[in-house]
């Protein structure tokens, strides 16, 4: 596709719209919403960044998108019943699909003390994670990250202990500002933190969220719940 297209179509600005694939650097053939639209609800925001991306890359997670949406759905909200499940668009898509809710359904198991224990498909959940990073690092930064990382973690939030919440919460190469570094600090000290300094982008409220820092990482929170970073370098 010819990025003017890419440019006047989709409103890209014309670096973006030059960098070629978003995901893997060939020549674009229209654009992907960065998140995928899976991870949110309607109605979705106006201003939902969008990216360059070849078709291979814009349809080959998508069922991996799926996944990890109702994945983390059934976990929230602790069954994989339709009925139960608090995000009405994953709701439909588990009553579209009975055999991707008995799936989920079969990785959940029950410990000693009653709690449910839901074991991802970490492949998948990789898959997705890396794909949303490299969205991210391209539209914030205008500059593709098609290397390899050097790690991808994927916990929940709940299972971090606090000192690495703090630094994971925290925009960081900011010295002298981690104590007052909160969002709702910053927020309402009316300070704009520039996106490639780690400030956190809130796409949706509760569903989903990022931070960028240059040259470095890509974090991701999803559904309030999973705590992603992607690494380079
Ligand atoms: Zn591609």
């Amino acid at each position: 596709m010819d990025p003017r297209k890419l440019h006047s179509e989709y409103g890209l600005d014309q670096r973006l719209a030059d960098a070629g694939c978003a995901y893997c650097g060939s020549a674009p053939e229209g654009a992907d919403h960065v998140p995928s639209k899976a991870l949110l609800d309607d109605p979705l925001p106006d201003d939902l960044p969008v990216v360059p991306a070849c078709k291979q890359c814009n349809q080959g997670v998508s069922a991996d998108e799926q996944y990890l949406a109702c994945f983390l759905e059934c976990v929230v909200s602790g069954s994989t019943d339709p009925e139960r499940i608090v995000r009405p668009k994953v709701a439909r898509a588990l009553r579209r699909s009975p055999a991707l809710a008995a799936m989920i359904a079969s990785t959940c198991t029950e410990s000693a003390g009653g709690q449910l224990i839901w074991t991802p498909d970490m492949e998948r959940v990789e898959r997705v994670v890396l794909k949303l990073a490299r969205g991210h690092h391209l539209f914030e930064l205008s500059s593709p990250q098609l290397e390899q990382p050097a790690s991808i973690d994927c916990v929940p939030l709940i299972a971090m202990c606090p000192e690495r919440r703090k630094a994971f919460e925290s925009p960081a190469g900011l010295p002298g500002w981690p104590e007052i570094g909160s969002r709702a600090f910053l927020r309402g000290a009316g300070i704009e933190l520039p996106h490639s300094a780690g400030a956190w982008v809130d796409v949706q409220r509760s569903r989903y969220r990022y931070s960028v820092r240059d040259g470095g990482w890509v974090r991701i929170v999803i559904r309030e719940y999973l705590a992603c970073e992607v690494v380079w370098g």
